[in-house]
Parts: structure tokens; sequence; C-alpha cells
């Protein structure tokens, strides 16, 4: 289906030879032209086997879409690329196959040539039973691929918004996606076994920037302090991740300012408190998980970082908000017995519908901003309002061929958040 391929990705033309044409992860890339198969040394051809050789279900599936990989024409995310500074940016980031995906034989169905595009290769078969792809591009401001660090990522979306924050502005940072597609890993930092190294993260990452920006001879003479709150958003309610998961209220006072009573706000002086109050936070936010329904992928968590003036009785300068949200699959997936299990679900698809609307709004210019709708963006409310509000969403994506559907679900959310985006630059 070459129509709605994107002119930017068609295969290069042969003037185009000096172009790296960099790939993907090796075994992705081995031996997919066919002429070349008999003559490939046999140690090869062991590796290419892994998804692609046998009898396996998705074989053909396989074959398609390295030929269609073949001709793209690769240039992936890399340091030196512009970051370029938006009120509202959409990214998208996909996550490697894991290992239990590479042993069930499923297989790669995602493509990231480079700026900022993104081919989801989704397998069908007609009514005869024959196998094509149906090849869907999207674009967004930033696409990263499963060879991108938490490093690089944080480079082109929260970093930025850091620096915008010591700039007065509210922002926020948002990760979205179905659960296991890599939410936590960006946000918390990547895992070793159950343990979580969460000074390559994006909360660290972000802490640590704030501390070098607090002693930057642009900044020292505002005189600011860094607080940090953590806490969590489960079927509406709030809990404070640094106080015992305590739940809190949430209110909205005569001025329309949303405050949750009793949020625990923590000076910190160093990056090293940040980590304890971020791994603090995470051990309290999974205690007690079970099933793969576990809260933690069905509640969104909120990290702040809060910069006060000292100078003028500690008031709220800017505030910095790394949301990283519940799982957005579908209730119709989640074993659905359950009364609570149905609340809980409708609570997640409705708070996640209202902030895409809620950035809609703001990226339309709209005086009314649909905050009120739920407690997700009821506390976010600051964020969403004045010139100043900035915004960046993070959209995780799943490799894999079982995750497609939801897959294409949040890259068509994501794509109706960046839609009405304002195409403006701002000045960094
Ligand atoms: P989510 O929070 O969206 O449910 P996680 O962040 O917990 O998903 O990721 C699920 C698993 O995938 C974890 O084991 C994590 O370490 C791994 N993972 C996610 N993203 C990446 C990545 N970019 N590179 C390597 N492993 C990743
Ligand atoms: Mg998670």
């Amino acid at each position: 289906t070459g129509e709605n391929r994107d002119p930017q990705i068609q295969p290069p033309a042969p003037a185009a030879k000096g172009r790296r044409k960099t790939m993907a992860p090796p075994d992705l890339n081995k031996g997919s032209k066919r002429q070349s198969f008999a003559v490939k040394p046999p140690e090869i051809q062991g590796k290419r086997g892994k998804f692609a050789e046998g009898n396996g279900p998705n074989n053909k599936f396989y074959q398609m879409i390295q030929e269609f990989k073949e001709t793209l024409q690769m240039a992936p995310m890399s340091v030196d690329d512009i970051v370029e500074s938006r009120r509202i940016c959409v990214c998208v980031r996909k996550r490697p196959l894991n290992k239990q995906e590479v042993a069930r034989k499923d297989i790669d169905v995602v493509s990231i040539p480079g700026r900022g595009s993104l081919l989801v290769h989704e397998p069908k078969q007609k009514v005869d039973l024959t196998k094509y792809l149906e090849n869907q591009v999207f674009k967004f401001d930033y696409s990263f691929d499963e060879t991108a660090t938490n490093d690089l990522v944080y480079r082109f979306t929260a970093k930025p918004l850091v620096h915008a924050a010591f700039e007065g502005s509210m922002a926020t940072c948002f990760a979205y996606g179905q659960t296991g597609s890599g939410k936590t890993h960006t946000m918390g930092g990547d895992f070793h076994g159950k343990h979580q190294n969460s000074t390559s993260g994006i909360y660290f990452l972000a802490a640590q920037e704030v501390f070098s920006l607090l002693s930057h001879r642009k900044y020292a003479g505002l005189d600011l302090s860094p607080y940090v709150s953590f806490f969590e958003i489960y079927n509406g309610k709030v809990f404070d991740l640094l106080n015992k998961k305590a739940e809190l209220r949430v209110l909205e006072d005569e001025h329309q300012q949303v405050q949750v009573v009793g949020l625990d706000e923590v000076f910190v002086t160093k990056t090293d408190d940040v980590i304890k109050l971020i791994e603090m936070g995470s051990a309290c936010r999974t205690s007690g998980q079970t099933s793969a329904n576990a809260n933690s992928s069905r509640s969104h968590a909120i990290l702040q970082i809060t910069l006060r003036r000292n100078d003028r009785g500690s008031t709220l300068y800017s505030k910095f908000s790394l949301v990283d949200l519940a799982g957005n699959e579908r209730g119709t997936d989640i074993n659905c017995n359950d009364r609570s299990t149905l609340v809980e679900t409708a609570k997640i698809n409705g708070s996640l519908l209202a902030l895409k609307e809620c950035i809609r709004s703001l990226g339309r210019n709209s005086e009314h901003i649909p905050f009120r709708l739920t407690t997700l963006t009821k506390v976010l409310r600051d964020s969403f309002i004045g010139e100043n509000s900035r915004i960046c969403m993070i959209a995780m994506v799943s490799p894999s061929m079982v995750s497609c559907d939801y897959t294409l679900n949040t890259l068509r959310y994501a794509d109706r958040v960046k839609e009405l985006k304002t195409s403006k630059t701002i000045a960094a």
C-alpha cells in the first residue's frame, strides 16, 4: 500500500548514495534479501534464524516487513539533532522486543525511520488467507527507536521543560501508553531484575538539571528553593507516596486555585535527596502488587518539582510535573466480571480523555479548559492555564505484533493531542 507512505520515507534514490543507511537491531537486519540466503555463511544463518527461520507462524509477515524496511532510509535521532522548543511537544518512543516476545516468536511491526516519523506494519489477511501488510504512517515532533537511551529521550523532552520552569513556566511531561510499553522505565529508570536504577530515569535527570540551574549565574539571583512531592491518583483518589499513601483531598479555593490538601512537599538540597524520595515513593507505589493489573499500572504517578522564592515568603515560582500515566489498555481486554475493575477502567479512560481535551484546549488557546472533569486534570490545572504552560507527551509503544492494536490506539491518541498544537516554535 504505497499511497499512505510519507514522501520522506520513499526508497532512497540512487543519487542519495552518500546517505547513511543506519539500521535497527542487528538481528532484525540480517538477510532479508532472498537471493542472498544461499550464500550466507552458516553462523550468520544461525543468527538470523531468531524469528525468520523455520515455520514460525509469523515468518511470512517478518519477511514482508524486512523487505519493506530495506526500502526505508533510516536516520535515527541523535544528540546532534536540534532540540526545538515547543509549547506542546508530542513524541513517541518504541522499546525493544523483550526476551519473552522473542521466545514466543513475536515480531517487530514498528519502524522508526527518523525525523519524527513512525510506521506500523499491521499484519492483515485477506478472505482467501493471503497475507499482506497495512503500513500506517505517523508523524510526531520526535520519534525514538529501540536504540534510544533515556538520556537521549530526556534531552529532547523533559530537559527543555526544566529550562522553561526556570523561566517561570508551568511544565508537564507525560508518559503515555499501554502497560509494559516503557513508561516507568523512561520516567523512573531502567530495571535490573527487580531493582530499578533511578539514576537513569527522567525523574533523576530532571532533578540533576534543576540543581545545576539553581547555581547557574543566570538564575542564582532569583533565590529559588526546590521542593519535591510525589503522589498517585488511583480511582480518582489522591495518595501521598511520600507519606505512606495517606489519602488526600483535592480542593478548589475561591480563586480557583486547586490544592491537594496536606501533600508532603519535601525541601531538597542535592540529587541524593531526590533519589531517596524517588525510591521511597516508587516502593510505596508498587507494594502489594500481585497481578498484571496491579495498582501501579492502574494509577497515575506524579512527581512534582516545585520552585519557590525564598525572598518572597516561599511563593510559588514554577512547577514541573512528571507524570507516569496509568496503562491505556481498554477495559474490554481485562477480565471484567468484577465491578470495581469496571469502575477503575472507566476512571482511567475518563481521565485520559479529559487530559487529551485539556491539552487540545491549551493548544487552541481556548478560554475554557475542561480541567474539572477528573482528578488528574484537576491537580494539573496550573499546567493547562496561562501563556506560560509547557507540555510534552511521550507516547510509549511496544514493537510486538501482539500489541499492534494497542500501539495503533496509543499513536492515534497522541496524534489527536498533536493535531491542534500551535505549530509556532517558541524561543528557548
Ligand atoms: P510500563 O511502565 O509502561 O508498564 P515498564 O517501564 O515497566 O512499562 O516496562 C516494561 C518492561 O520493559 C520493563 O522490564 C522494562 O525494563 C522494559 N523496557 C521498557 N522500555 C525499555 C527500553 N527502552 N529498553 C529496554 N527495556 C525496556
Ligand atoms: Mg509502569
